[in-house]
C-alpha cells in the first residue's frame, strides 16, 4: 500500500516537467517521507487522527503567531508554538462554501462545481473524508458545513443550518430532523466534539472536522466576552483611506465600512429594543442573553448619539466598533481551541493527532477602508494555516513556501497510508511539514478564481495567480482588465503596473504562467476569457 502512494504523487502533472536528476532527488525524499510514514504505521501505533478547526473569516491580521497586537489568540499562538505555521497559505476561492467543497474534494471550484454561495454542493463526489472512511476511519464534521447538501462519508455529523446562529443555534442532526441548542454557538460546537470524542469508538483513527461559525459576520460575541476588548484603541491600517486609483474593482466594490456597514445590522446600533427584535440573531435570544446583549450595545449607542459623529469621525467609529467586535468573538474562538486541546491532551491523544488550525479564507479589518473577502489582494486571499503534528513537524517552524487549502486533502490521505486520487488538484504538504521541500521545486505559483458575480458585495469575476513575489490578476465579465502587484516594494498592492510599460514583459511572462495554470488545472471558464482577449 505504501507503495501505491509512492506511484501517485509522482506522477502528479506539474506545471514544468523536472529533470531527470531533479526527479530523482525528489523519489529519494519521498522514499523518506514514506518510510517514515511506514515506520510511524508498523510502529504498532494507532494510523495518525486528523482533526481540522476550520473558522469563518478568521484572518491573519487578528492571530498573534501571525503579527497581530491585540492579545485574543492565546491558545492559536500556543499551538503555533507546538507546530509549524504556514506563512504564505492561500484559499482557491475567498468565500464560504466554495472553500469548504475545496477543503473536501481537493479540487478547485471550476471542476467541484461549488463556484459560489449560491450553488448547491455535489455530495456524490469524491471527498477526503469517503476515502478514511473507507479505509477504516471514523469520520464526523461538527459544526458549520454551510455545503447545503447533506454531508456524505461521515459517520458522524450535527451542522448548522446554512451560515447558523451565534446564540441558541439550530442544528441538522443525521435523522433529518433539527433541533435548537441553548447557549452560544463556539462553545457548543465544542461541546459537541468532545461528546463525540468521547464515545466514538476507542480501536478505530478518527478524522473529525470541527467547523465553526466565528468570527463571521455580524461578529456577535458571547455575553461573556463583551466589552473585553473596549479598551484596546486599534490604529487604522495605513491604507485605509485608499481612493483605489487605477484599480477598477477595488473603485467599484460594495464592501467598504464607510458604506456598506451598517450601523443597526452590523453595529448593532439600534434605535430601541423593539427594533432589535426584528433581528432574527437577536429574537431567539432568551430573556438573561437578551438583557445583557441589548444593555450593553444600549451603552454604547447612548454614547454614541452624544457623539453625533459624522464623516471621517463617523468612518473611524464604526471602524473600532466592528474590530472590537470582531475581536471579542475571536476570543471565544480561541478559548475554544483552547478547550479542544486541553480536552486532547488529557486523553492521551496529542502526540498521535494532526491539528490543523485554518480558517475558511481571510478577511478585511479595515485595509483598503473594507471588511468582507472575496478579492484576490492578499488579506482575503490568503487563510491561517497552523499544523501541530510532532513526529513529522519541528515545533516553531516557518514555512514560507506557497500552499493552499486545495492541499489539504492530499495531505490527510497521504497521512493515513491512503492513496492520493489523480483527480485531486492539491499536493500533500507532508514533505514540507518533514522539511523535505523547498521554494521552486516545490510550487512557483498559485491559483485562484473568484466567481460570486453579479453577487453581494459587487466583486468582479476574476482570476489570476499569485507567485512568491508577484501577483497578476484578469478582472473580467461586466469590466476586462488586468492588475499587477510586485509584493516585494507593494505588499498593500495599492499601485497597479499593469499597464505602465517598463514591466511589459513581466506581465507577459506572468501572463504565460496562469495560462499554464489554467491548462494544468482545466479551468475551462478562465481559458475561454483569455482565448477571447
Ligand atoms: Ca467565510
Amino acid at each position: 500500500m505504501i507503495i501505491v502512494i509512492f506511484a501517485s504523487h509522482t506522477n502528479q502533472k506539474t506545471a514544468k516537467e523536472p529533470t531527470l536528476q531533479i526527479n530523482l532527488v525528489r523519489q529519494m525524499k519521498n522514499v523518506l517521507l514514506i518510510l517514515l510514514i511506514f515506520n510511524l504505521h508498523a510502529a504498532g501505533q494507532q494510523r495518525p487522527n486528523i482533526v481540522v478547526v476550520i473558522a469563518d473569516d478568521h484572518t491573519m491580521q487578528a492571530i498573534g503567531a501571525y503579527g497581530a497586537r491585540y492579545g485574543v489568540s492565546p491558545n492559536i499562538d500556543q499551538l503555533a508554538k507546538e507546530g509549524v505555521l504556514f506563512n504564505r497559505a492561500f484559499v482557491t476561492n475567498s468565500i464560504c462554501a466554495p472553500s469548504r467543497a475545496v477543503l473536501v474534494t481537493g479540487q478547485f471550484s471550476h471542476k467541484n462545481g461549488h463556484i459560489n454561495n449560491l450553488t448547491k454542493f455535489d455530495g456524490s463526489q469524491d471527498q477526503y473524508q469517503k476515502r478514511l472512511q473507507q479505509a477504516g476511519y471514523q469520520t464526523a464534521w461538527i459544526g458549520k458545513w454551510h455545503l447545503e447538501s447533506t454531508p456524505q462519508g461521515f459517520d458522524y455529523w450535527e451542522v448548522l443550518p446554512g451560515q447558523g446562529q451565534y446564540y441558541n443555534p439550530d442544528f441538522l442532526t443525521m435523522d433529518g430532523g433539527q433541533k435548537t441548542t441553548e447557549g452560544y454557538c463556539t462553545n457548543i460546537i465544542t461541546n459537541k466534539v468532545t461528546d463525540w470524542l468521547d464515545q466514538r469508538d476507542k480501536s478505530k483513527p478518527f478524522s473529525l472536522v470541527v467547523g465553526h461559525k466565528a468570527t463571521h459576520r455580524t461578529w456577535m460575541p458571547d455575553t461573556a466576552d463583551l466589552g473585553a476588548t473596549d479598551q484596546l484603541n486599534i490604529t487604522l491600517p495605513e491604507n485605509f483611506y485608499d481612493a483605489y486609483a487605477g484599480r477598477t474593482a477595488a473603485e467599484d466594490q460594495d464592501l467598504s465600512i464607510d458604506k456598506t456597514m451598517l450601523l443597526g445590522y452590523d453595529l448593532k446600533m439600534y434605535d430601541d429594543s423593539i427594533a432589535a427584535l426584528k433581528e432574527n440573531s437577536i429574537s431567539r435570544m432568551n430573556t438573561a442573553q437578551r438583557n445583557t446583549y441589548l444593555a450593553y450595545y444600549a451603552r454604547i449607542k447612548a454614547d454614541f448619539d452624544s457623539k453625533n459623529l459624522s464623516g471621517k469621525a463617523l468612518t473611524e467609529w464604526k471602524y473600532q466598533r466592528y474590530m472590537r467586535d470582531y475581536l471579542a468573538t475571536a476570543i471565544s474562538l480561541d478559548r475554544n481551541v483552547g478547550r479542544l486541546m486541553q480536552y486532547l491532551k488529557k486523553n492521551n491523544l496529542l502526540d498521535n493527532t494532526m491539528i490543523v488550525y485554518t480558517s475558511d479564507q481571510g478577511f478585511y479589518l479595515g485595509e483598503h477602508g473594507w471588511f468582507d473577502k472575496r478579492f484576490m489582494y492578499e488579506e482575503s486571499m490568503r487563510t491561517p494555516m497552523i499544523i501541530r503534528y510532532p513526529p513529522l513537524a519541528r515545533k516553531g517552524t516557518v514555512i514560507q513556501d506557497l500552499v493552499m487549502n486545495l492541499d489539504m486533502a492530499p495531505t490527510f490521505l497521504q497521512l493515513a497510508g491512503v492513496a492520493v486520487p489523480e483527480s485531486m488538484q492539491g499536493k500533500s504538504i507532508l514533505p514540507l511539514l518533514a522539511g523535505e521541500a523547498k521554494g521552486d521545486a516545490w510550487r512557483t505559483g498559485v491559483y485562484y478564481h473568484y466567481y460570486e458575480h453579479p453577487g453581494e458585495h459587487n466583486v468582479y469575476r476574476h482570476f489570476g495567480i499569485r507567485t512568491s513575489r508577484y501577483k497578476l490578476i484578469r478582472f473580467y465579465g461586466v469590466k476586462n482588465f488586468w492588475e499587477l502587484y510586485d509584493l516585494r516594494h507593494d505588499p498593500h498592492e495599492m499601485r497597479n503596473l499593469a499597464g505602465e510599460m517598463k514591466h511589459e514583459k513581466l506581465l507577459a511572462n506572468l501572463k504565460r504562467e496562469l495560462q499554464q495554470l489554467i491548462r494544468q488545472y482545466e479551468d475551462v471558464e478562465a481559458a475561454a476569457v483569455l482565448d477571447n482577449e
